[in-house]
């Protein structure tokens, strides 16, 4: 017996040296991409990824920031993913945080505009896209109810007409919510920033899960104002929505959409192709064709409309707000509202 298992385990190991000797002639043939904004610009990407490496079959599945989070931490023994494309770095510097995330020194971080704000310094995620947070207001609902404006300013979400009419998703399930969330907190300090958003999460209607789900149920009606990112509302009115779009003067929250390989990737050379091509100007031009319309992060490409980001940027602490993620979602959770009836 003895000597049957040790001979047995050998041969096991020979063979398993021989698939990944195999594989690495060969490269992987499968990429398996959690992705995190629309499914249309996944779709999308999918579809041009394939094109330009058509060995290699992309498999993937859209969930929101939180989503993934908690995906890649439950699946951190035996992890599913090979590479994380977009949602708000604040959830990659958690990852990052808790060891899920593996580092890559592609050639390409070269392109990145603004390394320190964009790159991580120990190359375990990178900047993709960049983008505001505006309101979303229904037209109908501004006529119905004349001399009401849309909403210039945070305290304007809190007036008693928009009582009942907020729709903004979970910061549990959404970069989006979160990055709202955390916006507040930097602004008005600690403390105040609590107060504020218990009275708004007062106002909600209903949390989504998604965090450009907003701009379509308040075109369709269903609530006064969505807090989203600008690009979704932009997304929404190009496709006949009746939204106004408006940015609160004092100051707004931006995101930089995130990329990182997941640590364990089976696919690792088919994540890294990914990466690269990611990082590409060209690649990074696709967006509108899907109707994607955030700003790029490389040189050598341009944003399909600048004037989204020339708005009141506040300096947006990333670090911060993602070291601090699972302590202020819980905070958020536990004392403001819960996350157990997400509109879908
Ligand atoms: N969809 C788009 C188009 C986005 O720009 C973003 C933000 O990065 C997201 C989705 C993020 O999704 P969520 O807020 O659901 O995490």
């Amino acid at each position: 017996m003895s000597k049957v298992i040790p001979r047995f385990m050998v041969l096991i190991g020979a063979l398993l040296l021989l698939v990944t000797a195999c594989q690495q002639e060969t490269g992987s043939t499968e990429l398996n991409l959690l992705c995190t904004p629309q499914v249309e610009w996944c779709e999308g990407m999918k579809a041009e990824f394939e094109a330009a490496f058509p060995e290699i079959t992309v498999n993937f599945v859209r969930m929101s920031s939180g989503e993934s989070l908690t995906r890649l931490r439950n699946e951190q023994e035996n992890p599913q993913f090979d590479i994380w494309w977009g949602g708000p770095i604040d959830s990659f510097i958690a990852a990052k945080e808790e060891g899920l995330l593996e580092a890559y020194d592609s050639p390409n971080l070269d392109n990145i505009k603004d390394p320190a704000l964009m790159r991580d310094p120990d190359n375990q995620w990178v900047g993709i896209y960049v983008g505001s947070l505006g309101f979303a207001t229904n037209q109908t609902f501004l006529d119905e109810n004349p001399g009401l404006e849309p909403p210039t300013s945070w305290d304007d979400l809190l007036k008693p007409e928009f009582a009942d009419q907020l729709m903004v998703a979970h910061p549990s399930s959404s970069g989006t919510s979160y990055t709202a969330l955390c916006t507040i907190l930097q602004m008005r300090g600690e403390e105040p920033g609590w107060d504020y958003l218990r009275t708004y999460a007062g106002q909600v209607n209903q949390f989504t899960k998604s965090g450009s789900a907003p701009a379509r149920f308040v075109g369709q009606g269903e609530a006064a104002v969505g807090i989203v990112f600008s690009h979704d509302i932009v997304a929404q009115i190009q496709d006949g929505a009746p939204l106004v779009l408006t940015f609160p003067e004092e100051g707004t929250g931006y995101e930089i959409g995130g990329m990182g390989i997941i640590k364990g990737a089976a696919h690792l050379d088919a994540a890294q192709k990914w990466f690269d091509w990611a990082l590409e100007p060209a690649t990074q031009e696709l967006g509108p064709k899907y109707n994607a319309f955030q700003a790029p992060t490389v040189n050598g490409a341009s944003a399909s409309m600048p004037e989204l980001l020339e708005v009141n940027l506040i300096d947006y602490d990333f670090q911060f707000c993602g070291e601090s993620k699972s302590d202020f979602v819980d905070r958020f959770t536990n004392e403001i509202a819960n996350a157990d009836q997400l509109k879908e």
